[in-house]
């Protein structure tokens, strides 16, 4: 197939791209014998309080590493799943796993977990029946998870929106919360925002920036807007990739209530979480008597 293709000397194949598309066709028939296998695993990057610097939620970060112990980045591989379909097993799988954890966090800290899904998943008539299952399953309230919505390719029919808003709502009557992920660039936008219900904002990672910190005004003008839009529509605003306590700082000042990245802490498997929290509550209970 291949030899025939690069036989026929079309102006149109391009031998670069030819090759580009072998290895996605490959990484995609790896991941899809890597499900179900220790190969995918789930980490945790606490989110927290500006104003307190407490530990307040969690984000589920799906970790791919091959036998040989290469990491392929979640970056590279969704939005190949997303193309493929594959998406919609390998998020079962995240769900799935993301609830088992749950149940330890949510019963012993209290503590909720977002996780992210792809706006392809939300497409199928039957997620959300399928999420609350699960959540009832594990015997796990709503309040217990958030729901991460990325985007990466428009909601193309009036169809497509509709099943989407009426499958967030359903989530939403059991206490599930909705975030947008990161708001402010590409599909995320305002229209976004405005079509489906949604309680936190997640400002994209770029907007807390190197100039950010040094204080440009013009970058204070975006977070600014960005925070005073999630008060007026009074949703929850949430700062991601802070590296250094000026970005904190600089964050806590435009009145951003929560935020992750390095600067707090990396994402990490359960069991860290677990001691993370352990640590903090033992903190807050004062010193030993
Ligand atoms: P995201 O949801 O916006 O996740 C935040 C990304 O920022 C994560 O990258 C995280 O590791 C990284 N990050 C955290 N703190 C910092 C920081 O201080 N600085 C910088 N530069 N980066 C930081 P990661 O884990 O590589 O994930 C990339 C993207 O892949 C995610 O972006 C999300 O869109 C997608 N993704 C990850 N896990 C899942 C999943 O289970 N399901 C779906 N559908 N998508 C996922
Ligand atoms: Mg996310
Ligand atoms: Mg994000
Ligand atoms: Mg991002």
């Amino acid at each position: 197939q291949n030899a025939r293709a690069e036989g026929t000397g079309l102006a149109l194949f391009d031998p670069g791209e030819y090759a580009q598309w072998r290895a996605n066709r490959d990484l995609i028939a790896d991941l899809q014998h890597a499900i179900g296998t220790d190969e995918l695993d789930m980490h945790y990057q606490p989110i927290v309080e500006l104003e307190t610097g407490r530990i307040v939620a969690a984000e589920a970060l799906l970790r791919w590493t091959r036998a040989d112990g290469t990491p392929i980045s979640p970056a590279r591989f969704i939005p190949l799943a997303e193309q493929s379909g594959d998406i919609t097993v390998l998020g079962e799988w995240v769900l799935g796993r993301v609830c088992t954890d749950l149940a330890g966090l949510w019963n012993e800290h209290r503590l909720p977990v977002t996780v992210n899904v792809s706006a392809h998943q939300l497409r199928g008539t039957g997620f959300a029946g399928r999420l609350l299952d699960l959540l009832a399953d594990t015997h796990l309230p709503g309040e217990a998870l958030i729901v991460e919505i990325t985007e990466t390719v428009l909601l193309t029919t009036v169809t497509d929106a509709a099943t989407t808003v009426s499958q967030l709502q359903q989530l939403r009557e059991h206490g599930i919360r909705i975030a947008i992920d990161d708001f402010g660039t590409g599909y995320s936008s305002l229209a976004y925002l405005r079509e489906l219900p949604v309680d936190i904002l997640k400002m994209d990672g770029s907007f807390t920036s190197r100039q950010l910190e040094d204080g440009s005004p013009r970058e204070i003008a975006f977070v600014r807007t960005i925070v005073e839009l999630g008060r007026s529509l009074e949703l929850c605003t949430l700062a991601e990739a802070v590296e250094t306590e000026a970005q904190a700082q600089r964050l806590r000042d435009l009145g951003c209530h929560l935020a992750q990245g390095y600067h707090f802490a990396r994402p990490a498997p359960v069991a860290r979480l677990h001691e993370t929290l352990t640590a903090q509550r033992s903190r807050a209970a004062g010193p030993a008597t």
